[in-house]
């Protein structure tokens, strides 16, 4: 039977490595619902309006290959403070979620707006300082030149604008199930994703 499994936190906290895995694990869909902001943010870089961008969003938008570079994702939290982007951007979310396969999407306000319905609700969390490391390390391996003061300065603000805002604030859902990835490996994080959502389907 399909489930909508929501999956929120902050910035490489690892809830897209989680999501990746529980929808391997379990033959859902994943919808990486970050890449909606980025991707308009993107067309925002290069003149469009956040509105008519987040309206005018297809496929080749999600495929462009700057989507994770820092400034675009700097501009996405930027835009994805203004409420007609994050209404442009809802329906399409919510039919994903509703696949009859089953789904997963990670995001920030997907067990509070987009999916409160959803079975299983994961909040996924990490100090900013190993947030800052492993963001780093992601974006050095990618080619970009930066330093890891600048990343955490980027982190912090990036927390700070998307917990502040007063559209669809990043918080936990009152029955998220929170998930500290500091100190566990990636293989010690999706096994205790998987096991929350068993458990919710037995
Ligand atoms: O998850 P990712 O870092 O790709 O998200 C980029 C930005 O998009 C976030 O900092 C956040 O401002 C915004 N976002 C959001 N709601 C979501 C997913 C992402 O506001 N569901």
């Amino acid at each position: 039977m399909g489930m909508t499994i929501a999956v929120d936190g902050p910035a490489a906290a690892g809830k897209g490595t989680i999501s990746r895995a529980l929808a391997l694990h379990f033959g859902f869909g994943h919808l990486d619902t970050g890449l909606l902001y980025r991707a308009t943010a993107a067309r925002v870089l290069g003149g469009d309006d956040p509105e008519v961008a987040a309206r005018d969003l297809g496929p080749a938008d999600l495929e462009r290959r700057d989507l994770r570079e820092a400034a675009v994702a700097a501009k996405a939290s930027e835009v994805a403070a203004i409420p007609a982007v994050r209404a442009s951007l809802l329906q399409f979310q919510r039919d994903f979620a509703r696949r009859g396969s089953g789904a997963v999407l990670d995001g920030r306000d997907i067990g509070t707006v987009i999916c409160p319905d959803a079975e299983v609700k994961l909040f996924v969390i990490a100090a900013p300082e190993i947030r800052a490391r492993r963001r780093f390390d992601e974006l050095v391996a990618g080619g970009e030149t930066t330093d890891y003061e600048t990343v955490l300065a980027d982190v912090r603000a990036r927390d700070a604008r998307d917990m502040g805002r007063a559209d669809a604030p990043m918080r936990p859902a009152n029955d998220a199930v929170e998930i500290d990835t500091s100190d566990l490996s990636i293989d010690e994080a999706v096994a205790r994703a998987v096991g929350i959502v068993e458990n919710a389907r037995t």
